[in-house]
């Protein structure tokens, strides 16, 4: 087709029907990553969570994969919505806008918000948000890329006066240089010793003694799950000592049984030696009551629930 052919009325009839058809893809899209988060897969293909999998494999930027995800988990919730957005009276980005507001209103609230967003821009959405849910500041992290960690914090005006003083001594210029600065100065020298500390022949209870977490911690440094077409997943993010031989049958708390896994894998590795009844185990101890449900955010989500032990 020769766009530069076209007439202008042509123009705006070809550009509506692609608008159109993109959002038909991109809700297609978000079945497909449901779909793909239920069954985990991601772990299996090597990442520690959804959004490690689309930043890198599926290469979406941040903003766009976290956009795709919080909608898609609001679909998931409220499938109705799903004609709006195909129609476009519904947009993702305003759907995953609402979606970390609403998160855990009962389920005909959220279909009560939703209906006020019907055509709404970003900022018309951010409004009506803003009037259900005023922002509260809050403490947040969220991994990127499965390495690095994206912080915000809460500074008290003391507290901003203090580390102004402490980064005019240290003649830093970023919060991240002074803070590695302050926990190189405040961290004792870690056990590195390549010679593993000995661990009881029999582990009686659950507790790995902390002189072998801190070898094994030392030792694997990040997840260290290997696809089955080799990609090691390398998360740094909350990583948890999980048996090579589990606990439950009959594993040691020896180094040579421990690995670090991120949480996603730690559970592959326990579904695999248990059976998927340990998932409906681990989601009953990790889903909310139905009417606060979720990762996910990024993730939200059940990353952001602690697991009761590691080892299983
Ligand atoms: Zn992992």
């Amino acid at each position: 087709m020769q766009i530069k052919k076209l007439s202008d009325e042509a123009l705006r009839t070809a550009v509506r029907g692609l608008a159109e058809e993109e959002r038909r893809v991109t809700l297609k899209l978000l079945h497909h990553l449901r779909e793909v988060e239920r069954r985990r897969l991601y772990a299996v293909w090597g990442y520690s969570s959804l959004y490690a999998y689309v930043t890198t494999e599926l290469k979406l930027s941040e903003g766009s994969a976290m956009r795709r995800i919080q909608a898609m988990r609001l679909l998931r919730e409220i499938p109705e919505i799903e004609t709006k957005v195909e129609t476009g009276v519904l947009s993702l980005t305003v759907l995953s806008q609402a979606q970390p507001v609403i998160k855990d209103l009962p389920l005909e609230k959220k279909q009560e918000v939703i209906a006020k967003l019907d055509h709404c821009s970003a900022r018309q959405a951010d409004r009506v948000l803003a009037e259900i849910a005023p922002r509260k500041a809050k403490e947040s992290s969220r991994p990127i890329d499965g390495k690095s960690l994206q912080v915000t914090l809460i500074l008290t005006p003391e507290l901003q006066e203090k580390l102004k003083q402490l980064a005019d001594q240290e003649g830093t210029t970023g919060w991240a240089e002074l803070f590695e600065r302050m926990a190189d100065r405040l961290l004792k020298p870690k056990h590195t010793s390549a010679t593993p500390p000995p661990a009881p022949a029999v582990s009686a209870t659950r507790h790995i003694p902390l002189p072998i977490q801190r070898f094994v911690r030392a030792r694997d440094k990040h997840c260290t799950y290997r696809s089955p077409n080799g990609r090691v997943c390398a998360s740094t993010f909350r990583l948890e000592l999980d048996h090579k031989i589990p606990f439950a049958m009959g594993g040691t708390h020896d180094p040579s049984n421990l690995t670090l896994r991120c949480r996603a894998h730690n559970l592959l590795g326990a579904t695999r030696a248990f059976g998927p009844g340990i998932q409906r185990y681990w989601a009953k101890l990790t889903t909310p009551p139905k009417q606060s449900q979720y990762p996910g955010g990024a993730h939200p989500s059940p990353s952001r629930q602690r697991r009761p032990s590691h080892g299983l």
